[in-house]
């Protein structure tokens, strides 16, 4: 896990020496020596965390801080500002222009890189959906990194976990001026409560009575419904090892007692921005699959994910011993539609077509879109007897009630011809039982269309 690390200081010697200690724990380091510089190269994506100075000759630390956070290209870059100043009021000018962390001169070498190490799983998680997401950009939905730059980070939904009552009373109380809040002082009803939750971070005391705090975060990590939920804890000043520790086991952030207001709102709004942001990666992601296997005109799978997924089908078929029917449909005179009504009148009467067929079959058979007016139905379990049946039934419900066409205005009568046939028990190649069904469907067409003709293997 080799990360590059860019270094802005404008003081030569605090880059060497932050340098020196990233690069003894192999981190890859690049340095700029102001805020110009430094913006250039994170905005050639050249970077994968900032540590970056306060105090600059050109442009400070916080407007550096601003201006990546606000630009859509960059905005995702962990950035953790490193400043001699400690007033809660400079810390939380950093947090407030969207840096994660703020770590103060001297540094602690251990804190610096177990922060620098926990930002960089982060960073690596959001790389691989932001590479994953891109697909998706390339075909116009809308692009996460838009509404990440206008998120505010406010409205989220927050589990505390704390058994203190002045101290989840006072964290509640402040938090409910931006979020919604849930106290859950209990800690061995904590996880399931946030499993059911679907919270946006989960704030976890680590003084919690007789149990183990960092036992909770490590088990919210595992468990599927909360792995992505960030969470931010909560300790006393003599605490480190174990927050440090904490870090390792994926918590996200943290804050010392006594919690000064703002930094916790400031930090909270930073994590929700970023569970935000990753959840709307990850719909992307998990949209463009959806698209990459769909017919985009009827919403029917289309004939890549019909290829791939029949012969599976074929092989269970196969090894259950079970029967699986497969039938071509092809609309008659199709052109002569276009021709007569219109490209948009053809468009409409296959999306009708496709609703009609999703009517007429059960969840378990495949129905795909094969080719222009081309249609394929898998069905398993089914043997050709009760095919026909069906297919008979799928050529009324087109036949029989005309298709809406020019917005409801207009009519039109509809026909479809039917190829029919089943899979051979011993392992018979697709490609041949497709062949078979089209010449079923040819014989349909031959013999006057309107028909199902059914061709045993
Ligand atoms: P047959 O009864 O023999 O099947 O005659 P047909 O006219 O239906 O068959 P043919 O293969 O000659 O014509 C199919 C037409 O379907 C030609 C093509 O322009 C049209 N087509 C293919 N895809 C689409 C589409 O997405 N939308 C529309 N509106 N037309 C399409
Ligand atoms: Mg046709
Ligand atoms: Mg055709």
């Amino acid at each position: 896990m080799s990360a590059r690390i860019l270094v802005v200081d404008d003081v030569p010697a605090n880059v060497k020496l932050l340098e020196a200690r990233l690069s003894a724990e192999y981190f890859d380091v690049m340095t700029a020596s102001n805020g110009t510089e430094a913006l250039a190269i994170s905005r050639r994506a050249e970077c994968d965390i900032i540590l970056l100075d306060v105090m600059m000759p050109d442009m400070d630390g916080f407007e550096v801080c601003r201006r990546l956070k606000s630009d859509p290209a960059t905005h995702h870059i962990p950035v953790v500002m490193v400043t001699a100043l400690d007033s809660p009021a400079d810390r939380n000018r950093g947090l407030e222009a969207g840096a994660d962390d703020f770590l103060t001169k001297p540094v602690s070498d251990v804190v610096l890189i177990a922060r620098v190490r926990s930002l960089t799983r982060l960073k690596m998680m959001t790389d691989e959906l932001r590479m994953r997401a891109i697909t998706s950009l390339e075909i116009g939905m809308q692009a996460p990194e838009r509404s990440a730059v206008a998120d505010t980070g406010k409205g989220g939904r927050i589990l505390l976990v704390d058994d203190r009552e002045s101290s989840y009373e006072r964290l509640a109380t402040i938090l409910a001026a931006e979020h919604t809040v849930d106290v859950e002082p209990n800690p061995t009803e904590a996880l399931f409560h946030a499993a059911e939750g679907n919270y946006d971070l989960l704030i976890v005391s680590l003084d919690l009575n007789n149990f183990d705090g960092l036992r909770l975060c490590s088990q919210a990590r595992s468990l599927e419904r909360t792995r992505h939920v960030p969470i931010l804890a909560i300790a006393e000043p003599d605490n480190s090892t174990r927050l440090l520790r904490g870090l390792e086991i994926g918590v996200n952030d943290y804050l010392l007692r006594p919690i000064d207001k703002t930094e916790l709102l400031a930090r909270a709004r930073t994590q929700i921005r970023r569970r935000r942001y990753t959840d709307h990666l990850r719909d992307n992601v998990q949209n463009s699959i959806e698209m990459a296997i769909t017919d985009a005109l009827t919403g029917l799978h289309n004939r890549r994910y019909m290829e791939s997924h029949l012969a599976t089908l074929a092989e269970q078929a196969a090894t259950r011993g079970k029967p699986l029917a497969l039938m071509i449909l092809d609309i008659d005179y199709f052109k002569s539609i276009n021709d007569n009504y219109g490209h948009d009148a053809g468009d409409d009467v296959l999306r009708e077509f496709a609703v009609r067929v999703r009517k007429s079959i059960r969840g378990i058979d495949l129905a795909c879109r094969y080719g222009g007016e081309e249609f394929v139905i898998v069905m398993p379990e089914t043997d050709l007897h009760v095919a026909g049946m069906v297919a008979e039934r799928l050529r009324r419900s087109i036949a029989g009630e005309p298709f809406a066409i020019h917005k409801g205005t207009r009519r039109i009568e509809v026909t479809i011809s039917i190829g029919l046939t089943t899979l051979e028990q011993k392992g018979e190649a697709v490609a041949d039982v497709l062949k078979r069904a089209d010449t079923a469907l040819y014989r349909a067409k031959h013999d006057g269309r309107n028909r199902v003709v059914s061709q045993a293997a």
